[in-house]
């Protein structure tokens, strides 16, 4: 099994990695990040469980180390999940000067325009309050180079397709997307080709 090494990394992202505890990347990572590295758009199929969010947080953070403005926008399906990408997020970049931003709705909107004026380079949301940030003109997105649908099975069965697209209509053209998931419905493959390009495809586990 190779280690992160391989991937020729940045040295503090490798610090980061290795002060998360992580030794060796999972199937998952080991597969994604390469592509991903090398400037592909991708849809995972992988399962809970698998190692998916450092899959696509290291080659983002490798990417946009020390750049300003939003570089990235990952939408999650919940509070909860966005909370914890967050985290690993806060975890891989903060040795690379890498802010991040974790935007949901059902509390007060004001500390989230606080810390995102304060200056974010990663933004994690759920689809609804980061709509609303964008329509208050707060989430400017023109910089914004990679862009991740994470639990994209659990967006559709609750009804955020609108709320995305609508997301993605303001997204520049020239980006990275990546989509993962646990199961990879027919619907998924409809909704990535609508704003993908030339995508990889990589289903590593049976659909759950
Ligand atoms: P998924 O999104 O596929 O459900 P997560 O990204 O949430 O999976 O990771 C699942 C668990 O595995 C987390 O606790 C995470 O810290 C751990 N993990 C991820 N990558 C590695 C790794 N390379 N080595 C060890 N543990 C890892
Ligand atoms: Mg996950």
């Amino acid at each position: 099994m190779k280690g992160f090494e391989e991937f020729n990394l940045r040295n503090e992202l490798i610090e980061s990695i290795r002060g998360t505890g992580y030794s060796e990347p999972t199937e998952v990572q080991s597969m994604a990040i390469p592509i991903a590295l090398a400037g592909s758009d991708l849809v995972v199929r992988s399962k809970t469980g698998s190692g998916k969010t450092a899959a696509y947080l290291i080659p983002i953070i490798n990417n946009t180390a020390k750049e300003k403005g939003i570089r990235a926008l990952i939408l999650l399906p919940t509070r909860e999940l966005a909370v914890q990408v967050a985290k690993v997020s806060e975890a891989l970049g903060k040795r690379s000067g890498i802010r991040t931003v974790v935007v949901y709705g059902g509390v007060s909107i004001n500390k989230q325009i606080e810390l995102i004026l304060r200056g974010a380079n990663i933004i994690v949301g759920t689809p609804g309050r980061t709509l609303d940030l964008i329509d208050r003109g707060i989430l400017n997105f023109d910089k914004v180079s990679y862009f991740v649908l994470d639990e994209a099975d659990e967006m559709l069965d609750m009804g955020f397709i609108e709320d995305i697209k609508k997301i993605i209509n303001v997204l520049p053209v020239e980006r990275q997307s990546f989509l993962f998931s646990a199961t990879i419905p027919s619907e998924i493959i409809e909704l990535a080709k609508g704003f993908m390009h030339n995508e990889e495809i990589l289903f590593l586990s049976k659909d759950e």
